[in-house]
């Protein structure tokens, strides 16, 4: 499979959120206790029900352009330590049903290559996904509510 790394918000806006208390769309964060495994973007783990956590719009990066789109997230309340492992799917994408989305490096989304489907079981249209060379980049979200869960680059 291509050496790939699934990359989380930077962290820095989750202090910006933490610090301010608002989020990317200038709303008042919500400060919840996690009622289900909440995927938090940093760490890219669940918080486990009962565990604080924060929701706010974040603003994608990426793709720009006729595809942008904000997206529903949780953060953990308290400072959690960024994803950095390479080869490896996260937990917050192994523990639920995903959708796999393709960009080029126009930001056009590459269609046959999307997915959907149980996280366990992404390997392989990751794999065939990153190894395309129309793509530049791989989001992926939650497939029922469609946010996103974190960037996926090659390399
Ligand atoms: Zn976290």
């Amino acid at each position: 499979m291509t050496a790939f790394r699934c990359v989380p918000i930077d962290p820095a806006i989750a202090e910006r959120f933490r610090a301010t208390g608002r989020d990317d769309g200038g709303n008042t964060l919500r400060r919840l206790a996690a009622d289900h495994p909440s995927p938090c973007r940093v760490c890219l783990r669940n918080a486990q029900v009962g565990e604080p956590v924060l929701l706010g719009s974040y603003h994608l990066p990426r793709p720009r352009g006729i595809y942008w789109t904000p997206s529903p997230i949780f953060v953990h309340e308290t400072p959690c330590a960024p994803f950095v492992a390479s080869d490896t799917i996260p937990e917050i994408v192994r523990s639920r049903m995903v959708s796999v989305r393709a960009y080029d490096a126009a930001d056009q989304c590459v269609y046959d290559l999307g997915h959907a489907g149980d996280g366990d079981t992404i390997d392989a249209p990751l794999a065939l996904a990153l190894a395309d060379p129309r793509t530049a980049f791989v989001n992926i979200h939650t497939a029922k509510p469609g946010c996103l869960l974190c960037r996926v680059e090659a390399g």
